[in-house]
Parts: C-alpha cells; structure tokens; sequence
C-alpha cells in the first residue's frame, strides 16, 4: 500500500520565522485555522534570551492565549499547533507542541507515526522517558536521540528521523541550540510555506499566510525544508536525496474572504455568497448565449473522455451527495454508465478498475484521506483520474491526471454549503460538455440547460429572498428530535444533503430518503412529533412524489414541502410549502439545496449550537 494512503490531519501547523515578533503571528494563524476542527493548542518560541517556551493546553486557541498572557512571549522564531487528537486523549500534556528529554527540541505535528510503539521501546532502551501518550512525542525524541549520538545538526536529524518512520506527517521542529531555523517535513499531510521579505511564514493551509505575503512554496510529499531569517529557502527531497527546485507559487485568496463580513456566522456568510461562488464557477466556462460549455480539463482529455467505458465518482459526505447528482447528469447526457462510490469503502475492497475506466475525486479540500487513497488505488489499476476540488494546489488536484477547481472561495464554515453548490455545478458542466462530445444531447436541450446554468446566480438570489420565511419555519421544528428529509430522482441526494446538514449542525438526528422508499421502512417512524422535509419540485415524477406527501399524511405527520412557484397540489395537501423558481430537473438541487441549508443553519442557531465549529467535526477529514 502506498504510504499516501495513510493519512490523517486536521488539526493545523504554523510557524513564523524573520524579524517580527513571532507569538502573534502564531496565534492569528491558530485562529485562521480553528475551521478545521481541533482540541488543544500551543504554542513554542525561542525567547529573545535563547530559551525555549512552550505553551500549550487543552480547548480552544483563546484558552492559550488567556494561558500564555503572563508569560514571556518574546521572540522571532516559533511554532504553533492546533491538536485533533489521534494518539491519547486531548489534555493539556498531550497537546503538542512536544519537547525533546534534553530540553533543547521542540515538534508540532499533524498526522499519525504508525511504527511509533516499536521506536518508544527502543527509545526507553537508551534511557528516553516520555511524558505524553502520543505518537508525536516519539518523534522529537527520535530526533533528539539521531542528533546527540551522531551528533548532526537538526535538519540531519530531522532527515534521518524521517527515513525511520511510517505513516503520515507534516511536522515543524526548531531547536534553541539552531535558533536561526525551522525545519519543516512532509508527507500525505499538507504543509505550504509564505515568502515574505526576509522572513518566512509556514502553515497547514494558506490562510494564516493570506495576510503577509501571496508568495508560496507547497511542499511535496518527502521534502524537507530549511527555513532560515534573511536566507534563501532550502528544500531537499529525501527520497531521490537531491535538492529540489522552489517552484513559487502567487496566491489567489484575498484576506476579506476569510472573514465574516458583517455576518454572525460563516455558514450564513458562504450560503448567501452562493450566486456570487456559483457565478465564478461558470464564468468564462458557460457562453453567454448557452451554445458551448468549456472546461480545459475535457477538453485536453478529449480522447480519454470519449473512450471511457464508465466513470466511477469517489467521494465522502456532501462531494458523496454531489457525485450521486453528477452520476444522473452524467447519464442522462453522456449515455455512460457512472457508479458512485464512498472513498472509504472502495479502497478497502478489490474495485473491478478497468483501463478505460475514468475515476473522478470529488473532495472541497483536496485533501480527503480516503478520497485520495482511492484514486491512488483507481490510477495503480490503470484509470485516468479526474479531480473536482476547491483548494488550489491541493494533494488531490496535483496527484490527478486532470481536473477542475470550483472556484467558489476559501469554504470556512463546517457544514459545505457553497462547495456542494459548485461541486453540481462543475459536474452540470461536465456533463453537457461531454455530452456534446459524444454527440448523445441534442443542440436544444444543451442551449436550454445551459442558458439556465448561466443564470442560475440570479435564481438563487431568488431563492435567498426566503431566508425570513425559512427562519420562522425553524422556529415550529426547533424542538423535533427526529426529521425525514424525502426527495425522488435529482432530489434525492439532495434530500441526503438536507439531513445530512441537519445532523451536523444541530445535532439533530435526521434521515434523507428516496421518496418511495419510505413505505419500506420508515413510515412507521411517522407521527406528529417527526417533521418530514420533502422535495416536491415540478419535475417528472411530481405526482408520484405528491403520492409520498399524502402518504405521510395520512399517517399524521407534518410535512414542509419545496415546491415550484405557483404550486398548487403539494402545497395545499403539505403543512407548510416553500416555492422557489422554476428550473429544469437536472438542475434544481442548485436551487432545492438553499432552503434547506437555511433551515439546517436557523435550526442550530435557534437551539444554540456551535454552527461553525460543530462538536467532533472537521472541515477535511483527513482521518481515515
Ligand atoms: N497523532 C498526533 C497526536 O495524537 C497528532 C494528531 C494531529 O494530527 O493533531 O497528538
């Protein structure tokens, strides 16, 4: 198995190293990257008298900084760390960062070392004890232990120590007897380093970089990087043990979109931004008049596309939901047969993967463990791998044969709202795109489709104008303990999606279903204490779903119904209806989705919750 498929990160890394004060730095960053989910954090520097300072303690960032505030907070070199703890429960010795038994040595850590157990035995042979549960803690006394006996510098050390272990990492290690460096190693875990003037900044993601410098190095898998005041950046891979080339990178964030602008939370700020991101999407891809849709990545492929005998969408949670809309798309339009895929269940069994087979890896990070293990698994079997992501330069976009960013901003809040939104898109284009290739769409349908893609910003700002009315809909199922979300055709993934929003945010067990599934079971959950959610747009099947409302009221539950405007049947027989515009069926979880993520977010708020940063979550899971 290659090691990439190992991985685990979602707690995050920064350091700072130049001329400036380095402990606020750190802790902006900390709070930059709190969105990825975490439970302790800390902090260590080298002070401006040459000692080394650690911090660190259980909860969130602000429990650090209240912590640390009397305490000597000086110097220009530091790490910081936030913990999602794998290896030992989350308290304030095991939160990193962790120090070396001489003292000299500090490492943060995202990630699992897999051999640690056999390196502790050897380590407590030559006299190491160790003060936390951790895989990490082995590390740094690794290095420290590489470094005293062959007395080498940190970077050797750091080298060395890495050839040794197995699993996932992206570390930061500095050393008060090296106090001019940082360094910095990799693997399966991300780690992107700021070029400032003279100073270096480095961190898990690029947002606590956004603020000082668009100039960024990404690490690779097996690198090792040298971060020195006032000198160039060395980088040197481990693996082909050659030096390797920088290759500077502009970023493309821009500090006001990892802010809240005005609103309380970023869920609400990503739902209402969703014209704006979904219009970025299309931009320069839809033509203004619906007659072609262009995406670079079909179109380089174009051979590869046409051959393909199937498509098999790996993905997890809401890019899962968006890949089983992209599998009708794909269908109906391209006429190949497309299978949908959890990332965690394929790499585990023996997927039949065909050479003409196209695998496409759905994942907002690009940095989903088991998305990117399955197609490491598809591409060794032989298939061309096709990556649909929303962060730049991601594992998952660079370890692709081809793909296609969302391009719908830096995605903050817990719960995916603007990134499911692009995800359909990107596919809704993937799909007419193809299909024009293989000539299965006719010239009509393909303007109609697209003509409604090109304005699908301006009827989603229709459909935000509901965000009152949704909101005093919360407040009648605020207190449910249960909810069914039903939807058929397109909209059953979008049903999935509505609960799967609900679960997350307010902790609220709910259940999506394919509308007519649920004579099959779920009906005998029905009565008045359980809200049913239901899809009853205008769209083929609009009876038979009309069929499934009567069928749940008959049976005394209350129903909410998302119907199209001027709606006349579902939403008389329905308890409550939400109209929104009318669009056609390929592309209505575009439009079907927003309610129901207004109703998830008001829900949670209404009962109190923690809606960007709810318990046990993170935004990449990047834990398999
Ligand atoms: N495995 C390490 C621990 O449990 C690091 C976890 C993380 O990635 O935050 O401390």
């Amino acid at each position: 198995m290659p090691d990439t498929l190992i991985c685990s990160y979602m707690c995050g890394i920064v350091g700072y190293i130049g001329r400036r004060q380095a402990y606020p730095i750190l802790i902006g960053g900390l709070h930059r990257l709190e969105y990825r989910g975490y439970d302790s954090a800390g902090v260590a520097l080298i002070g401006d008298d040459g000692a080394l300072n650690v911090y660190k303690t259980r909860g969130k960032v602000e429990a650090l900084e209240h912590f640390a505030a009397s305490k000597d907070l000086s110097g220009c070199v530091g790490i910081a760390h936030t913990r999602w703890a794998t290896h030992g429960e989350p308290n304030d010795v095991n939160a990193h960062p962790h120090v070396s038994q001489s003292g000299d040595i500090a490492i943060i850590h995202n990630g699992t070392i897999e051999n640690y157990h056999v390196l502790k035995e050897a380590l407590l042979a030559h006299g190491y004890s160790f003060r936390s549960e951790t895989d990490t803690e082995v590390l740094v006394q690794l290095i420290d232990y590489i470094g005293q006996t062959n007395g080498c510098s940190l970077f050797e050390a750091v080298q060395e120590a890495t050839r040794q272990i197995v699993g996932a990492y992206a570390i930061a290690v500095i050393d008060r007897k090296e106090p001019d460096r940082i360094v910095a190693a990799r693997r399966s875990s991300p780690l992107v380093i700021g070029i400032g003037d003279g100073e270096y900044f480095l961190a898990s993601d690029a947002t606590p970089i956004v603020e000082y410098t668009d100039r960024v190095v990404y690490l690779n898998d097996d690198e090792i990087a040298v971060l020195e005041c006032g000198k160039p950046l060395h980088v040197v891979n481990t693996k082909a043990n050659a030096e390797s080339r920088i290759d500077i990178q502009r970023l493309k964030m821009s500090i006001s979109e990892l802010e809240k602008g005005g609103y309380p939370h970023f869920m609400l700020k990503e739902i209402f931004e969703q014209p704006k991101t979904v219009g970025d999407c299309i931009s320069g891809r839809v033509a203004a008049d619906g007659r072609s849709v262009v995406l670079s990545g079909l179109v380089e492929n174009r051979e590869r596309f046409m051959a393909a005998g199937r498509i098999i969408i790996v993905a997890c949670g809401t890019s899962w939901h968006a890949g089983l809309i992209g599998k009708q798309l794909i269908e109906e339009f391209c006429r190949i047969p497309v299978d949908v895929e959890y990332a965690s269940e394929f790499r585990y069994r023996n997927p039949v993967v065909h050479p003409d087979d196209i695998l496409i890896a759905i994942s907002q990070s690009g940095e989903t463990a088991d998305t990117l293990a399955a197609l490491e698994l598809a591409k060794s079997k032989g298939a061309f791998v096709f990556g649909i992501c929303n962060v730049v330069g991601a594992s998952i976009p660079r370890a692709t044969d081809s793909g296609c960013y969302i391009h719908v901003g830096p995605e903050i809040g817990v719960a995916s709202t603007k990134a499911f939104t692009g995800q359909v898109t990107v596919l809704a284009m993937m799909a007419l795109a193809l299909g024009r290739m293989k000539g299965t769409v006719d010239d009509d349908k393909f303007t109609r489709v697209a003509c409604q893609l090109r304005d699908m910003p301006s009827l989603i700002s229709k459909v935000l104008k509901l965000d009152g009315r949704i909101r005093e809909l919360s407040k009648i199922f605020t207190y449910a303990h249960n909810f069914l979300y039903l939807g058929r055709g397109y909209n059953y993934p979008t049903a999935l999606e509505g609960a799967l929003k609900l679960k997350e945010i307010s902790y609220i067990h709910a259940e999506g279903y394919p509308a007519a599934e649920m004579k099959h079971g779920p009906i005998a959950l029905i009565d008045n204490e359980m809200p049913t959610v239901v899809i009853a747009t205008a769209d083929s099947i609009y009876d038979k779903t009309v069929s499934n409302i009567q069928q749940v009221k008959a049976r005394g539950g209350r129903v909410m119904a998302i119907v199209t405007e001027g709606d006349t049947t579902a939403s008389e027989i329905a308890d409550y209806a939400i109209e929104i515009p009318e669009v056609c069926e390929c592309l209505s979880p575009l439009l079907t989705s927003i309610p129901l993520q207004l109703l998830a977010y008001y829900i949670a708020v209404n009962k109190g919750r923690d809606v960007d940063q709810p318990r046990n979550l993170a935004k990449s899971v990047t834990v398999e």
